[in-house]
């Protein structure tokens, strides 16, 4: 990410990542040795829930901080797991697993004068279940996804994760207006340095 957009914003994490369980390790972004943490509340994580597109229940029924710390517990584990997998290590599964444990749900029969639909609903009815569903996608990640394609962008000084869906499988940035100009910028000053 380039540094006048840590000085200047973005507001929210960007979701560039292709993939849920990365978007939620760029929830953390930098540049150097200066980190940004987009979750400073339970309303950061409540609203990056929402432009997920993961149905966060009722806010007002959660304890903010309790979901402020559930939050970024599971993205810990998830930055671990994740880098151990990366690696080629063997990871503990166990604290994942509880987050997981959060989507438990139960059949559900509705009745209205339209229609009759067996549903599957959340025993808990918060934004922690929704962590649930984050935890799945760390999962799924983690069982099934190819790990030559999840990567860091390759500029030496940005932290941000993707999951390379290209056809060619050469992306190298996490977003070429950022990252990506920011290379193409510094080979053209090198170039110039060397003609001079
Ligand atoms: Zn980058």
């Amino acid at each position: 990410m380039a540094d006048s957009e840590l000085q200047s914003g973005p507001a929210e994490p960007m979701l560039l990542a292709d993939h849920l369980a990365l978007d939620l390790l760029n929830t953390e972004a930098g540049t150097g040795g200066q980190r940004i943490d987009f979750w400073r509340n339970g309303e950061d994580v409540s609203r990056w829930l929402q432009r997920c597109g993961i149905d966060g229940g009722t806010p007002e029924a959660v304890d903010q901080e309790a979901l402020l710390a559930a939050a970024k517990d599971l993205r810990a584990t998830a930055r671990e797991l994740i880098e151990l997998r990366k690696r080629g290590e063997q990871g503990d599964p166990q604290r994942l697993n509880s987050y997981l444990a959060l989507q438990q749900s139960v059949p559900v029969l509705e009745w209205t004068k339209d229609s009759v639909r067996l549903v599957r609903r959340g025993l808990l009815q918060s934004p922690l279940h929704s962590l649930g569903k984050v935890a799945e996608a760390v999962a799924e990640l983690l069982a099934t996804g190819e790990f030559e394609l999840v990567r860091q962008c390759e500029h030496p000084d940005c932290v941000m994760w993707f999951y390379d869906r290209t056809k060619s499988h050469r992306r190298r940035w996490c977003s070429m207006a950022l990252c990506g100009n920011r290379h193409k910028a510094a080979e053209f000053r090198k170039r110039q340095q060397v003609e001079k």
